[in-house]
């Protein structure tokens, strides 16, 4: 980790070119990658030495924009996926198998919820969903002797709850297992969950970090700070001879960074969720001006905040930087220079009138996408939380009528001016 201010890490971190080599990071759109002897590629293959050989488990393009997230959250290992989706599964599949069980905060990414409570439950892992603001008590009584983590999402999309990420990193230390932290509304710029205890982050890079909605992406942080020795019965998977590599165990091998290289050698080569060098050179990009970004992200989205909460046909506003939010409190002490562009709203009337209003928007545009430089809305109980009924709903802290405004770096004012005629129109 360098010692660098986060901005810094923003723009220099990850790559840095050698004598005459170019400034901006190559893409290295190669598959595949020479050597002179066999006996060093037999080498590599065993994990004896480090190189690269195939992109499927490691490309010299990802690993430089792996290597400068690792250093925004201050980790000491990094991986990209293919997409958000594909780093929570990675996250969770690297140490739980069949019969193995996971608590999650209730709110969370509606995508996440499937995976959790219904794909990965097919797999035999299974779920218990606890209410963000759960007490120590109700946290304690979710663990069962087969739990192996505990998930959270440090701001929650769409809920927009606050993770207290102190309260969730105890209830899973005092059971010997670590906690999962979706940082990806946050971002490293405004939250580093390692800092509050977490001990792996993970990130759909699709939002803020690419910043411009040019590519799914997601990653994995390792922290390193996770003793997988004290409770080694609970993990076999990182300290007992992984077969599939003539026995190595993660934990005499790679000591902090066991969890990431297992994820990376072992899940990234049998399940191959591993993005194209080209979307992580726009990844690249994007996160050279994230702390730009996220700094106008998070003062337009107050002043909207601000001016629909006085709004007539407004019901209601939720977003944790508002003093009078429920999150006040949580986001003042793990979000002090601002949360995220996302708030969420609600208009008076129907459902009907929310979709109405929606429809009359001409900046913001209706997309299944947020946290881009485009302020862009949403409808979760129409889009992406459809397949949920009315309790999953209200559990995972959507009304049905909810309405996700993510709120760009457009002007601020031409941004109020298209939600003011639009509610005009209701
Ligand atoms: C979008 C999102 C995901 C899923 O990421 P994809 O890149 O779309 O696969 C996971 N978690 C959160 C908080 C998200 O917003």
């Amino acid at each position: 980790m360098s010692s660098y201010h986060v901005e810094t890490k923003c723009v220099q971190s990850g790559y840095s070119p050698k004598n005459g080599e170019p400034r901006v990071m190559p893409i290295v759109q190669s598959t595949t990658f020479k050597y002179d002897s066999t006996e060093q590629m037999g080498r590599l293959f065993d994990l004896e030495e480090s190189g690269y050989f195939y992109t499927r488990l490691a490309n010299p393009t990802s690993d430089n924009v792996a290597a400068k997230i690792c250093d925004l959250e201050g980790g000491v290992a990094a991986m990209l996926t293919s997409s958000g989706q594909a780093a929570s599964f990675y996250s969770i599949f690297n140490i739980c198998s069949a019969g193995d069980h996971v608590v999650s905060s209730s709110t969370i990414y509606g995508g996440t919820y499937n995976l959790f409570a219904v794909t990965m439950k097919r797999l035999g892992i299974l779920f218990t969903f606890v209410s963000p603001d759960a007490s120590e008590e109700e946290m304690n009584a979710a663990f069962t002797p087969e739990t192996k983590a505990v998930f959270g999402e440090t701001i929650a999309n769409p809920a927009m709850t606050v993770l207290d990420i102190e309260k969730f990193a105890k209830a899973a230390h005092a059971h010997g297992v670590p906690l999962i932290v979706d940082n990806t509304f946050a971002t490293p710029v405004n939250c580093r969950p390692f800092e509050w205890g977490a001990d792996i982050v993970i990130h759909s890079t699709t939002k803020y970090m690419d910043g411009h909605a040019t590519s799914v992406g997601g990653c994995i942080v390792d922290s390193g700070k996770f003793d997988w020795n004290a409770n080694a019965d609970k993990f076999p998977g990182l300290t007992t001879p992984d077969d599939s590599y003539h026995g190595v165990t993660y934990t005499e091998r790679f000591g902090s960074a066991a969890y990431l290289v297992k994820a990376t050698v072992q899940l990234m080569r049998d399940l191959g969720s591993v993005p194209a060098p080209q979307n992580s050179f726009y990844l690249s990009l994007g996160l050279e001006t994230l702390h730009l970004r996220m700094e106008r992200h998070c003062s337009n989205a107050l002043a909207v905040a601000k001016h629909l909460q006085n709004h007539p046909k407004v019901g209601w506003v939720h977003y944790p930087s508002l003093p009078s939010d429920s999150e006040f409190a949580l986001a003042q002490k793990y979000l002090p220079k601002g949360s995220c562009g996302v708030l969420s709203f609600g208009v008076k009337g129907t459902r009907e009138d929310a979709v109405a209003f929606m429809d009359h928007l001409q900046l913001a545009a209706i997309v299944t996408h947020v946290a881009d430089v485009r302020t862009c809305v949403l409808h979760p109980a129409s889009h992406t939380h459809r397949q949920m009924n009315d309790a999953e709903l209200a559990s995972a802290g959507v009304s049905s009528d909810l309405i996700r405004l993510s709120v760009g770096i457009e002007n601020v004012n031409d941004i109020i001016e298209d939600l003011d005629q639009a509610l005009a129109s209701i």
